[in-house]
């Protein structure tokens, strides 16, 4: 069942996701190599508390009896896709690429977003991988229109991924979200245009392309979280919320 958000529901949702956007940028100007992923963790979990929202990851589990996420944040170097673990004996090196995602609740409202960015000098290759995954957002954010349908988000999503020659995950999907953090529909990264659900006033999407530099596999590793590619090649994700009205897309939180 999809949940329509009224104005003064998406007005939280905005504050919840500003903060998520705000923490990420200052995550983004601390990073350096060197810097331990449970150290980028402990700075999450305090500018949370500042900010006086809770955290939407610590403790997540997929479902009952499966191991809760332990961490603030997700830290994904590399060959991860997404919900990497950080730890204070990980440490972030030049030319890593890391991918950022976290939510927080303000309000009874979950705001979730996540970026990937290169630490030091990368290839052109890689480079194009990051823009290629953010550029995949945008193209899909745009199409998130009253009177689309999810279909057309998912296709152009793919399309614009794959005409650069790299792989859209299948495994892990975008979500409607709210006052939970996935709810209905499932946004796929994939798929046909003028399919699925009709898109009305009211729907927040968390639209979220994980690309893969090669091969679209995904083996999940033995702490019932990382989400590595299988074929070990590197890997960009990019998230924002958006809110569906008659104006058109509205990216929640931009700063
Ligand atoms: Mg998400």
């Amino acid at each position: 069942m999809i949940f329509l958000k009224s104005p003064q529901e998406i007005a939280l949702m905005r504050v919840a996701n500003r903060v998520v956007i705000e923490i990420l940028a200052e995550l983004r100007e601390r990073i350096h190599p060197g810097i331990s992923t449970g150290e980028m963790d402990r700075i999450a979990a305090e500018l949370i508390r500042q900010k006086g929202v809770r955290s939407a990851f610590k403790g997540y589990q997929i479902r009952n009896g499966t191991v809760p996420f332990p961490a603030t944040i997700c830290v994904s170097l590399n060959d991860e896709i997404v919900h990497g673990i950080p730890s204070t004996q990980r440490f972030v090196r030049e030319g890593d690429v890391v991918s950022l995602d976290f939510g927080v609740v303000y309000r009874d409202f979950y705001g979730d977003a996540a970026m990937t960015f290169a630490v030091g000098e990368v290839s052109e290759q890689v480079r194009h991988l990051i823009d290629t995954t953010a550029a995949a957002l945008e193209a899909g954010i745009a199409q998130a229109r009253v009177g689309n349908r999810l279909g057309d988000v998912s296709a152009t999503i793919q399309e614009r991924v794959e005409q650069e020659g790299f792989s859209v995950v299948r495994e892990f999907v975008g979500h409607g979200i709210g006052r939970r953090m996935h709810e209905d529909p499932p946004v796929p990264n994939y798929g046909a245009r003028d399919r699925g659900v009709r898109l009305r006033e009211g729907m927040v999407l968390a639209i979220e392309p994980m690309v893969n530099l090669g091969r679209a596999e995904v083996v999940l590793k033995s702490d019932g979280w990382t989400a590595i590619t299988r074929d070990g090649s590197l890997s960009a994700h990019f998230e924002r919320s958006v809110a569906i009205s008659e104006k058109g897309p509205e990216v929640l939180g931009v700063l």
